[in-house]
């Protein structure tokens, strides 16, 4: 489930809200040895965004636990890249 709300706990639309329209996205770029996974997290509203980038090249024992082709804001996998998977409301507003 991705956050409510930017890290910085605060929408710069209006900083009362208690819950942004954030929505995710998904890149994949591959060229011969090197791949490349980028997420980005972004407010529909005020333009807040926030990107995660995973480099093939720059995975290191650390990482190792790391999956890169998992959304690291909500957690969802199996996205198509080039698309906001995580977008999908969970519900319909009423
Ligand atoms: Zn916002
Ligand atoms: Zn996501």
């Amino acid at each position: 489930m991705k956050p409510k709300l930017p890290p910085s706990g605060k929408c710069k639309q209006d900083p009362e809200r208690q819950e942004c329209p954030l929505v995710c996205k998904y890149n994949h770029f591959e060229s011969q040895d090197l791949e490349i996974d980028a997420w980005e997290l972004k407010c529909l509203d005020c333009g807040w965004r926030d990107t995660v980038g995973y480099r093939s090249d720059e995975m290191d024992d650390e990482d190792a636990d790391v999956n890169p082709k998992q959304c690291p804001f909500c957690r969802l996998e199996g996205c198509e890249p080039g698309t906001e998977c995580c977008a999908e409301p969970e519900h319909e507003a009423s």
